[in-house]
C-alpha cells in the first residue's frame, strides 16, 4: 500500500506556488493576497485558519485576519464582506464555516463576490464547474482531484463510490470525477445516509471518497482489494494518553482498511492539508485574473 501524502504534496506545491509569487511581484508589484473571516472561539475553526495563515506566509502571500466574536450580527458580518468584495488589495477572501446558529449560512455564501470566491462555494462557481466551465472549484475536492493527477493514479473508467453528499466536498466530488477531464471521466456513485446497503455500494468502488464525519465508519469488510482510499474525514476522538486529550482519526479504519487499499491518505496529513493548498492555488488564480 502506497501512503498519498497529502502533507509532504502540500509542502511541494508551496514551494511551485511561491516561485510563481515571486515572478508576478518582480513583474508588476503585486502580492497575492487572501483575507479570512473567522467568528466565534471554536478550536477546529480556529486551526483551521491558522493553517491558512500560515500557508500563506510559506507561499509568500499577504494575509488578513478577520476575526469577531460569536455575538456578530448577520446584517453585520454582510457589511464586513461588503468591504471586502470592495476592497481592491483583496484576491480572494473565505468565510470559515460553520457559522453561529443566529447566521444563514446560505446568505452568507450569497453574498460573497463569484470572483473573490475562492472556497469555490458560490452558486455560481458551483454552477460553472457542472457545466465544465472555467471557475474556482471547491477547495477540498481540488485538492483531492490535484492529490490524484499528482500520484498519476489512473482515473479514466474507474467506478467511485463516494460516502456523503454535502455541498463542500461529497457533491462536488461526485461531479468533479464524473467530468470529462483528467482525472475525471470516472462512473460514479454517490451514497449517503438513505442508501440502502452502503458495503454493497463501496465494496464496488475502484476509488472510494469517504466524507461523512464518523469516525473509522469505513472497515476492510466494505473495502475491495486494491482500491484507492480517499479519507476526507476529520474527527475528534478523546484520548487521555494526548496532552490535548483527543486525537484526530478519519472516517475510515486506517488500521484496517490499509491491508486492502492500493493507495490510501492519511488522517491527518492527506486531504487536510492539500485543501488549504486548493485555497491558496484558487487565491493565486484570483489575482492572475484580476492583472489579466
Ligand atoms: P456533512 O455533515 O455536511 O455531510 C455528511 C454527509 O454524510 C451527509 O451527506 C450525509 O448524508 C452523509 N452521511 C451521514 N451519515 C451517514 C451514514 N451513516 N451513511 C452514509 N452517509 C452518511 O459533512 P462534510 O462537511 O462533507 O464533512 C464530512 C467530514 O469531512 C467531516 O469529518 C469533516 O470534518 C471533514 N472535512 C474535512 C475537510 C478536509 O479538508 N479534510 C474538509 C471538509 C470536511
Amino acid at each position: 500500500m502506497k501512503i498519498i501524502d497529502g502533507k509532504g504534496l502540500a509542502e511541494k506545491i508551496k514551494l511551485e506556488l511561491k516561485s510563481e509569487v515571486e515572478q508576478i511581484r518582480a513583474e508588476n508589484g503585486n502580492i497575492p493576497h487572501l483575507a479570512a473571516v473567522l467568528i466565534g472561539d471554536s478550536p477546529a475553526s480556529a486551526s483551521y485558519v491558522r493553517n491558512k495563515v500560515r500557508f500563506c506566509e510559506g507561499a509568500g502571500f499577504e494575509s488578513t485576519l478577520i476575526k469577531k466574536d460569536e455575538s456578530i450580527t448577520e446584517s453585520e458580518l454582510l457589511e464586513i464582506i461588503q468591504d471586502l468584495n470592495e476592497n481592491d488589495d483583496i484576491n480572494g477572501f473565505i468565510v470559515q464555516l460553520p457559522l453561529p446558529d443566529h447566521i444563514d449560512e446560505h446568505k452568507v455564501t450569497m453574498a460573497i463576490d463569484p470572483k473573490k470566491d475562492v472556497d469555490g462555494f458560490h452558486p455560481t462557481n458551483i454552477g460553472k464547474m457542472v457545466q465544465g466551465l472555467d471557475s474556482f472549484l471547491p477547495a477540498t475536492p481540488y485538492g483531492i482531484m490535484t492529490m490524484l493527477e499528482r500520484y498519476g493514479i489512473e482515473t479514466s473508467g474507474k467506478h467511485c463510490v463516494v460516502v456523503g453528499r454535502s455541498n463542500i466536498v461529497g457533491t462536488p466530488m461526485s461531479i468533479l470525477l464524473s467530468r470529462k477531464s483528467n482525472p475525471g471521466n470516472c462512473t460514479v456513485t454517490l451514497t449517503h445516509s438513505r442508501t440502502k446497503d452502503i458495503g454493497e455500494e463501496t465494496r464496488r468502488a475502484d476509488i472510494l471518497i469517504a466524507a461523512i464525519g464518523i469516525p473509522n465508519f469505513v472497515c476492510a469488510g466494505m473495502v475491495k482489494e486494491g482500491a484507492v482510499i480517499i479519507d476526507v474525514g476529520i474527527n475528534r476522538v478523546e484520548d487521555d494518553t494526548r496532552k490535548r486529550g483527543y486525537r484526530l482519526v478519519g472516517d475510515v479504519d486506517y488500521d484496517d482498511v490499509s491491508k486492502k487499499a492500493s493507495f490510501m491518505t492519511p488522517v491527518p496529513g492527506g486531504v487536510g492539508p492539500m485543501t488549504v493548498t486548493a485555497l491558496m492555488m484558487n487565491t493565486l488564480k484570483a489575482a492572475k485574473l484580476k492583472t489579466s
